[in-house]
């Protein structure tokens, strides 16, 4: 991730990654209690582009304020300072990791005061494995009951790392979560939608991040007369659809080949969601809804 020259962004400085610790006595250390962001830029026909940045700061902003988290920086700042971070690093296309990080305070009680670090890295090396073979999980997402769960909180994450893990353990890519209703509510770290007769589906708010990429697909949906509906559904609806992928940041659009090994039935070329990784794809590139209507086969 960094090297002797990379730069960070720090408690206020730019300073080398490699010279940059923080303290074992913390609570975002030892309970988890920190938010981050996961964010990408790409190298655009207009220079370097950080895509939705400012949903994403604002996203930063406001799980800091559900976790009780004191933290001052306006979204503006951050994408400022993200820019030039970008610069003095010579990323185009990179992976950008905020994050919002108690100062020294052991107590069970909200911080004191945080400190930002931002960390940047390059992603040249495309998208990730199209074709994900899927297994719906034992492990069941965060009780919304239990934390809050629309915030991106570090110690959430360790639900994500044993989802993960057993599916990966068992011989699949990654895991279909459910809440504690028994609905599909996400992936370890990406959001889910299935495609049934033309039509998108995937879990409304209550159990799952809500995605800035899962609203870009929204967005995409209505600019393209694509219809979608957000709703609660069991693994035995979604298994054996038309269709079915992840959307996240990192992950982008991810085309699924099965589930629990039962294969989604279209070939992704014929499905919709075809339709929408290539716009997705379009997008982050800074390319307008016309010029997307007129490169994809979607009247
Ligand atoms: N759900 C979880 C659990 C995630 O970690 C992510 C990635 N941040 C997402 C959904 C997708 O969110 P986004 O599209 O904002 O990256």
């Amino acid at each position: 991730y960094y090297n002797e020259k990379s730069i960070i962004f720090y408690d206020g400085d730019y300073v080398k990654a490699a010279e940059a610790s923080t303290g074992l006595y913390g609570q975002s250390l030892h309970y988890g209690y920190a938010v981050f962001e996961g964010i990408k830029s790409y190298k655009t026909d207009h220079g370097t582009r950080i895509f939705k940045a400012k949903e994403h700061y604002e996203r930063l902003v406001k799980s800091a304020e559900l976790m009780l988290i004191p933290f001052n920086y306006t979204a503006d700042e951050m994408v400022d300072i993200t820019y030039k971070l970008l610069e003095m690093n010579g990323l185009e296309n990179a992976y950008i990791r905020p994050i919002v990080i108690c100062s020294p305070n052991m107590a069970l009680s909200k911080g004191k005061e945080s400190y930002l670090a931002i960390e940047v890295w390059n992603w040249d090396n495309g998208y990730l494995a199209n074709e994900m073979k899927v297994m719906t999980s034992s492990f069941e997402r965060p009780n919304p009951k239990a934390f809050k769960v629309e915030a991106k909180v570090s110690g959430h994450y360790v639900n994500s790392i044993l989802a993960c893990q057993e599916a990966k353990d068992k011989g699949f890519d990654e895991a279909i979560v459910l809440d504690a209703d028994g609905n599909v509510a996400e992936s370890s770290g990406a959001n889910v939608f299935f495609e049934k007769e033309g039509k998108l589906f995937t879990a409304p708010k209550g159990s799952i991040l809500p995605g800035i990429t899962r609203a870009t697909v929204f967005e995409i949906c209505d600019n393209l007369g694509i219809p979608y509906e957000e709703k609660f559904f069991k693994p035995e609806e979604m298994r054996g659809a038309d269709a079915g992928f992840f959307c996240g940041t990192a992950a982008e659009i991810v085309a699924l080949d099965s589930m629990d090994n039962v294969p989604f039935k279209l070939k992704w070329e014929d499905s919709v969601a075809s339709v929408i990784q290539q716009a997705y794809r379009h997008l982050v590139l800074e390319q307008d809804y016309i010029y997307l209507k007129s490169k994809l086969q979607y009247a």
